[in-house]
């Protein structure tokens, strides 16, 4: 998968995601990450990007043409002549989720575009934009840390970007249910002990259990989720007794 970022703070954007597994993916070849810097793409010699909003207002705004621009050189490289989504980080976008990331895991090119100060001016959104994303219901001071939860989370669900593709088969949002809780070695710490089921090497007990741990889990902590979740009458009953 090819992404590109357009932002003003490429090595912000860089430094996170060449870390670990992202990092890793992109040495393999899996994930080809580049941040483009639309300062690069200013018309004027003081390599400016922002101005005032007409109307008046707090802030600054980032101006149209380097935007465009940017998004320009990208386009110009790509191979493909399809349609490539681009995704631009806002506070008024839909909400991000588990099933947004799959979803666009399954593309093989995404830009995301980095908003900063004010935000952009509305025309160039207008031109170039097909998705509007937020991370959630605060503001931030910019993009960059949207795009790199959002390509982070979308990573993961490209094939061969995790070690061991199973982790990502049962994780939380999977089935609108939380994940079970997991213990690694000591069996004993503080006292505490791995629950004996997990040492039984009985698997359809363990995964009864585990099940059984996410409905309780959920209910608990995620009750809106089981709205969506398809529970056995029996599942139905504990999901409920939890909540009494
Ligand atoms: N004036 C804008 C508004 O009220 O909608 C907020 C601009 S914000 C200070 C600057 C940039 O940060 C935005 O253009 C956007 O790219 C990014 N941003 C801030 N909060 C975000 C969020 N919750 N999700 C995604 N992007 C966000």
């Amino acid at each position: 998968m090819n992404i590109h970022i357009m932002t003003l703070f490429p090595e912000m954007v860089m430094g996170g995601l060449s870390t670990s597994i992202t990092g890793r993916a992109m040495e393999k070849g899996i994930l080809s990450i580049e941040a483009v810097n639309i300062r690069d793409y200013a018309f004027n010699k003081h390599q400016s990007v922002d101005d005032y909003p007409y109307g008046g207002g707090a802030g600054m705004l980032m101006q149209a043409e380097p935007v465009y621009q940017c998004y320009q050189a990208i386009m110009e490289k790509q191979s493909t002549q399809k349609k490539v989504r681009v995704l631009y980080m806002s506070p008024q976008g839909q909400t991000f989720s588990q099933a947004m990331a799959e979803e666009l895991a399954k593309e093989e090119e995404l830009i995301f575009l980095c908003g900063h100060y004010e935000g952009i001016d509305e025309r160039v959104l207008e031109e170039i934009v097909t998705d509007y994303v937020s991370i959630g219901d605060y503001v931030l001071t910019g993009g960059e840390l949207p795009a790199m939860v959002m390509v982070d989370a979308i990573s993961r669900m490209v094939p061969g970007v995790l070690h061991n593709n199973v982790s990502a088969e049962f994780e939380s949002f999977q089935d609108s249910l939380l994940e079970y809780p997991q213990y690694s070695r000591p069996e004993i710490w503080h006292e505490k002990q791995v629950p004996p089921i997990l040492l039984s090497g009985h698997h359809a007990n363990i995964e009864k259990w585990r099940r059984e741990q996410s409905v309780i889990r959920t209910a608990k902590n995620r009750p809106d989720l089981l709205e969506k979740a398809e529970l056995t009458e029996d599942e139905k009953r504990l999901a409920k007794s939890v909540r009494l």
